[in-house]
């Protein structure tokens, strides 16, 4: 199969398992899920939905969040990983929303990218997820299936999302790497695979 066939395959597939795959992070505004995305660098989901409702009922907005000390935003993230990092960076990133952007996420990659703490793969997800707006953010399950299937040669992650955002239509894009998100999770572990039973490979090889 060529590797444009193969993408198309794998897009019908992941269609057909993940018709209305639902955003991972809970979150209620762009704010909140721009909290919940920076907190989720080396943490899963799960952690991160348990630890942000203890963290948002102290402050869910920027202003609010830019008023706490750095040490009760870190007790409050604690279990995430990196918390004296992300709270300094939590506390950085609310005072320069209000600094720069009267309290407001901003709606490109270029102010998201400027935020403490907020890099390439972050700035997708807040722009996919809070701006609907197209991008591939390409996290360490999609980089893994994208060069098991062959779409990408796996150098770098900068360089799938280039092969991807190629192969895929645009409008695609924002469910598409929610669904490679799960269906890496259920059937694509790093680790264990099968196959000969995969939906997938079986089918592409
Ligand atoms: S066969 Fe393995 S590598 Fe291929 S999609 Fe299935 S689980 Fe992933």
């Amino acid at each position: 199969m060529r590797k444009q066939e193969r993408a198309n395959f794998i897009a019908e597939v992941l269609n057909e398992y993940f018709p209305a795959p639902p955003i991972p992070l809970d979150h209620k505004d762009s704010f909140t899920l721009l909290i919940a995305v920076l907190l989720s660098a080396q943490c899963t989901d799960a952690r991160v939905n348990i630890v942000t409702p203890g963290l948002f009922a102290l402050a869910d907005t920027p202003e609010k969040m830019a008023l706490l000390d750095v040490e009760e935003i870190r007790e409050k993230i604690q279990s995430c990983g990196l918390s004296p990092t992300k709270a300094r960076n939590i506390k950085a990133l609310s005072q320069q929303l209000l600094d720069f952007h009267r309290g407001e996420t901003p709606a490109t990659f270029e102010d998201l990218e400027a935020l403490p703490g907020v890099g390439h793969k972050t700035a997708s997800v807040v722009m996919s997820q809070a701006f609907h707006q197209p991008a591939f953010p390409v996290d360490t399950h999609i980089h893994r299936c994208a060069k098991r299937w062959k779409l990408s040669d796996g150098k770098n992650v900068e360089k799938t999302e280039r092969d991807l955002k190629r192969l895929f239509p645009k409008e695609s894009w924002n469910k598409l790497h929610l669904q490679i998100i799960y269906f890496a999770r259920q059937f694509c572990p790093a680790k264990k695979h099968d196959p000969d039973t995969c939906p997938i490979c079986s089918q592409v090889a």
